[in-house]
């Protein structure tokens, strides 16, 4: 069996955004047609609350984080890293279970952007050899 696609929860309509909203994206949807595919939320999985405060990398990127060279910090100056940190490990975790070799990420976010500022669980993926697309 082919193995399912990780995909960001927030881009298949679930309302898993730090607003309390998603970010259905179309393009992704198609591209997901005829597949399995496993929505994950990093920040949700890693503890944190819907909605909940916006936060950025400060520091450097995903990479930096997991070397202890950035950290996460909400707007109003909360470190959250420990958070999207564990996040990021429990995606790990279902990626290896089930064998997960692609994901579909949202862009410019600190957990799951793969351009720019790459985010924290795509760091971890990427590195576990995931293929990553940014939608
Ligand atoms: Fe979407 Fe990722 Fe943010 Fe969760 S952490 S709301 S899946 S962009």
């Amino acid at each position: 069996m082919t193995p399912p696609i990780l995909v960001s929860a927030c881009l298949v309509g679930l309302c898993s955004r730090y607003d309390g909203e998603s970010r259905t994206n179309p393009a992704c949807l198609h591209a997901l047609t005829g597949r399995l595919w496993v929505p994950l939320c990093p920040e949700q999985l890693g503890g944190l609350p819907t909605p909940r405060p916006a936060a950025d990398i400060c520091g450097g990127d995903g990479d930096d984080v997991f070397v202890g060279a950035a950290h996460v910090i909400t707007k109003k100056g909360v470190d959250v890293t420990a958070s999207f940190v564990r996040g990021a490990r429990q995606c790990e975790q279902v990626a290896q279970m089930l064998d997960i070799r692609q994901a579909f990420l949202k862009a410019r976010s600190p957990s799951c952007a793969v351009t720019g500022v790459v985010g924290v669980t795509a760091a971890l993926l990427r590195r576990r050899g995931l293929a990553l697309v940014e939608f």
